[in-house]
């Protein structure tokens, strides 16, 4: 890629709930307004992030904003680092004290994805992201291991194992992301996402919903989840 790409296609955005921040149209915009650290902004551009996709220029300034969000966007519309950006943000470095942030998604293929992306944005500073699987469910019996861990990404059910064995708690999270709501949402995991949220107990979780599709059951259940929400919808039409 080169630095004379055009920007890609913009998408139809809607937008409600109270107080809606400003869409940031670049990159540049949101370093201005939000600060964003160089070693963020570094890693955007080795991975050749040029310019924010719709979801990213409406959704990013909503949750660096600390607000609750239910994001709609087509698939492959780079929802990922629509939340990933302002998670690594927002916890600003690494940290002692256990995981301050959840990303839940339905497969383990996914949540490998996603941990990936995390990777990419996290390079150059030592955050511990841990994708959760059976091996790291059980180093994370270790106190010590445990504390140092600043994202978790994880299938529902793996992490309600760790929960329910109590080699697990998530009292320290701030920060909760459902991928794909629309299945983490429908009946093979509401109770188990129930079960996290409910395991999230500190007062102020910013928790944020994004998926390609939100039917009405799920987005019932999504917006009882979320406190005075923003959501937002992507629409498949250009402008
Ligand atoms: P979604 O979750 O909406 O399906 P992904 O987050 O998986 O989309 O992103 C799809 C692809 O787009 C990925 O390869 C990702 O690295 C890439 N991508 C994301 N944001 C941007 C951007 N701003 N510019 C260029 N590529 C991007
Ligand atoms: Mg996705």
């Amino acid at each position: 890629e080169s630095s004379s790409d055009p920007p890609p296609p913009r998408h139809r955005v809607t937008a409600k709930g109270s107080n809606v921040p400003s869409p940031a149209d670049s990159f540049g915009a949101l370093k201005e307004r939000y600060h964003l650290s160089s070693h963020i902004l570094s890693n955007l551009s080795s991975n050749g992030f040029k310019h924010p996709t719709g979801i990213q220029s409406h959704g990013i300034p909503i949750l660096l904003e600390g607000r609750d969000l239910a994001a709609i966007s087509p698939t492959g519309t780079g929802k990922t680092l629509a939340y990933v950006l302002p998670l690594l943000h927002a916890l600003r470095a690494p940290t002692p004290g256990g995981a301050r942030a959840v990303i839940l998604a339905p497969t383990k293929e996914l949540a490998h994805q996603i941990h990936n992306e995390c990777l990419r944005m996290a390079h150059g500073r030592k955050w511990r992201v841990v994708l959760f699987s059976k091996a790291t469910a059980a180093s994370l019996k270790d106190k010590n291991a445990r504390d140092k861990v600043d994202v978790i990404v994880s299938t529902p059910l793996r992490l309600v194992a760790a929960l329910q064995s109590g080699t697990l708690d998530l009292n320290n999270v701030r920060h909760l992301v459902l991928d794909e709501a629309d299945r983490m949402l429908d009946a093979e995991f509401l109770t188990q996402v129930q079960e996290i949220v409910a395991a999230c107990t500190h007062p102020e979780v910013q928790k944020a919903v994004f998926s390609a599709t939100l039917p009405a059951g799920a987005e019932k259940i999504a917006m009882g989840m979320l406190r005075d929400p923003i959501r937002i919808v992507v629409g498949l039409k250009h402008v």
